[in-house]
């Protein structure tokens, strides 16, 4: 048989499928893929019914239904303070992945440089492999993941394409400063590039830090595409609806791709978010009150239990320092609690370019029950060692 295509070996198994499928398996509690064991608003779950009910069963616009796409431009200029609408600015893709997928797609010719924060969110590379392009690594070091702004100058005077701002970040909880934004903003002004980023942690963030658009800055909304979801902050992961908030020119071409890779989001989970884009300001207060709390008692736990961990400014993840169980590997590490703690995270090292192995990453997007449970047998792990 003829050979696979080389791209392949570039793209290593997803070290949080990987995670997802040995906590099955040892049916240990699942902190590490990021998705909730709650259910959504009720009210989003009769939206679904109702729509199957009556007859959303076809394709939508391939762009998104329309009143989606007007109702996620709502939302998003009611938070960002920046008038988009639905007809020029938005698209609605296959979640957040899609998104960012056809973005990179639209915009890199092969051997495009694209820099990205390390540790990073592992589609990022994955694509740019796909696309021939090549990932940049700029380094934000634990545990405080400040930019080191002389580097991060270097690289884009080296020639940079775009830039990947997940923010809040995926692992790291950082939150990016509108200070850091704007600096990273006027370095893409300077060496013309692009700033991509990936918001879709944009509600669940903790006091006193912020979430700043990046597209509502000044001067940067013609550079800056937006990729969010309605996954994390709707508690749908499931429902696959993403999003791209973009000029009107990349737009156009994001649809235009959009067309052939997926040709459209689930019609009839479309129209059953609408009414979510609506929901009122209390709705988002209550989401980072009850994150708030579960960040809480699971950071508790981890302390009790002996792990050190970087305090999330935002995001349902932490990352928790393995050091004082002795291990020389995150990867075995997170092996070895899978089967014998029964719970389940995913080792840090898969989110880092350079070599950092004393890290892991909880998700603690979980009923507090589950939280409990799952701290309970954490508290054990010194006896377990
Ligand atoms: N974005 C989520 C995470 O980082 C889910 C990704 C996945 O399940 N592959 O865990």
């Amino acid at each position: 048989m003829r050979k696979f295509s080389p791209r392949l070996n570039k793209i290593p198994e997803s070290a949080i499928s990987e995670m997802n499928n040995l906590a099955h398996l040892y049916k240990a509690i699942n902190l590490a893929s990021g998705y909730p064991d709650f259910n959504p608003p009720q009210a989003l779950i009769e939206a679904a019914v109702d729509a199957l009910r009556k007859g959303h069963n076809q394709y939508a616009d391939t762009a998104g239904k329309r009143s989606l796409r007007n109702a996620i431009a709502r939302k998003f200029s009611r938070f960002s303070g920046l008038e988009v609408n639905g007809e020029d600015h938005v698209t609605v893709t296959v979640g957040g992945t899609e998104a960012m997928f056809l973005v990179l797609a639209a915009l890199c010719e092969p051997g495009d440089r694209v820099l990205i924060f390390s540790p990073f969110y592992e589609n990022y590379a994955v694509g740019l492999h796909l696309l021939d392009a090549q990932p940049v690594y700029v380094h934000l070091r634990p545990p405080d993941f400040q930019i080191d702004r002389e580097a991060l100058r270097q690289e884009f005077k080296q020639g940079a394409k775009a830039i990947i701002v997940c923010n809040p970040a995926n692992p790291s909880g950082k939150v990016f400063t509108e200070e850091e934004l704007r600096f990273i903003g006027s370095l893409a002004q300077e060496f013309d590039a692009y700033v991509i980023t990936d918001e879709v942690y944009e509600h669940i963030i903790f006091p006193p830090h912020r979430h700043v658009y990046a597209a509502a800055l000044p001067g940067l909304f013609e550079r800056t595409i937006t990729c969010g979801s309605l996954s994390k902050t709707y508690a749908i992961t499931g429902w696959r609806l993403g999003t791209v908030i973009a000029s009107e020119e990349i737009t156009e071409q994001i649809r235009l791709l959009h067309d052939y890779i997926t040709l459209g989001a689930p019609a009839p989970l479309q129209t059953a978010a609408i009414s979510a884009l609506d929901f009122p300001d209390e709705y988002y207060a209550e989401i980072a009150r009850q994150y708030t709390e579960m960040r809480d008692i699971f950071l508790d736990y981890l302390a009790k239990s002996g792990f050190g961990y970087i305090p999330p400014q935002g995001t349902y993840f932490v990352l928790a320092d393995i050091t004082p169980f002795g291990f020389e590997d995150d990867r075995q590490f997170c092996y070895w609690m899978t089967r014998e703690v029964g719970v389940s995270a995913v080792p840090g090292s898969s989110f880092f370019a350079e070599p950092v192995h004393h890290l892991v990453r909880f998700n603690f997007a979980k009923r507090p029950e589950t939280l409990h449970e799952a701290g309970q047998r954490l508290l054990e792990i010194q006896k377990l060692r």
